[in-house]
């Protein structure tokens, strides 16, 4: 089921009993008739078309892009079950020009133009028509019906000159109306970013020494205050940002690298947060709860 949104929709009987099929390409006609609509023309006909552009512009569907209408012979439906869908076009027939002499033919007019370029763009959006001239009676493009005449298969047509001259003379310029619409119609793509730069990688965990922390803490309380142990105030500033995090450390003697006796007094708590007791839980380092705490808070450990 496929109708085109801009259209009026007015079908035909055969819409619902023509065979399925997947419109493949667009034949372009001319209806020699001066009418708003001519769905009377095909009621009880053996022919149709699946579309008709009037004078003001104004688009009628008759049959489903879905099922076949025929309206071009052999491009109506061929292998694989495709098809040509067919829009007529009014042209004034009787009012503007005679009916006979399709050299008198009139241009299309700028609405007609306008509905194409939409009409058009909704095809190659819904149902992959390309917007280009058809380049074969079974290819794939926008035509016209006069495109492949002849008497043998396969054709558009035996004899005659539909859609007349002056029209088939505006087919690029239709096609060219119709790429501008889906231009038009598409969300310009994002221009082409810059290469990605890769995602900064996350910085690596310190690593902190439990032989440094130990020793930090059996040195840095008999120090004055701040006092640190060479080689170790990184390790003890990792481990006193931990226990900062922890609740255990006021921030003002966190990151000193100073594993002082507040500091001590910390560590002692996390062990016994730990699970540790008695001379588990004196405040010096011990492998398991410095991994813990690592574990916890962001940083590796080593001996
Ligand atoms: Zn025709």
């Amino acid at each position: 089921m496929a109708r085109y949104p801009h259209a009026d929709w007015d079908p035909i009987p055969e819409t619902e009993s023509q065979p399925r099929t997947k419109p493949w390409g667009v034949v372009l006609h001319t209806a020699v008739s001066n009418s708003k609509n001519i769905k009377n023309v095909w009621l009880g006909s053996s022919v149709e078309s699946h579309f008709y552009v009037a004078e003001d512009g104004n688009v009628l569907q008759y049959v489903d892009t879905e099922r076949v209408a025929h309206c071009q012979m052999d491009g109506n439906y061929f292998s694989g079950g495709k098809g040509h869908i067919s829009i007529e076009t009014w042209d004034g027939a009787g009012r503007v020009w005679d009916g006979r002499d399709v050299k008198r033919l009139p241009r299309w007019n700028a609405a007609q133009i306008a509905s194409f370029a939409t009409l058009l763009a909704w095809l190659n959006k819904s149902h992959g028509v390309p917007l280009v001239k058809l380049p074969s009676v079974f290819g794939r493009g926008i035509g016209w019906h006069a495109q492949y005449t002849g008497r043998d298969y396969p054709r558009f047509n035996e004899s005659h000159a539909c859609p007349a001259p002056a029209r088939i003379a505006q087919v690029e310029e239709v096609i060219a109306a119709a790429v501008r619409q889906a231009k038009a119609a598409t969300p310009q793509s994002k221009p082409p970013s810059k290469p990605q730069s890769k995602p900064p990688s996350k910085p690596a965990k310190p690593l902190v020494s439990v032989f440094a922390l130990a020793k930090a803490a059996k040195s840095d309380p008999k120090r004055a205050q701040g006092g640190v142990t060479s080689g170790a105030a990184d390790d003890v500033k990792v481990v006193e940002n931990a226990l900062k995090a922890e609740g255990l450390l006021p921030t003002r003697y966190a990151g000193d690298g100073s594993f002082g006796s507040l500091t001590i007094e910390a560590y002692a708590k996390w062990q016994r947060r730990c699970g540790y007791t008695g001379k588990d839980a004196d405040g010096i380092p011990g492998t398991s709860s410095v991994k813990k705490l690592g574990d916890k808070h962001g940083f590796r450990v080593g001996a």
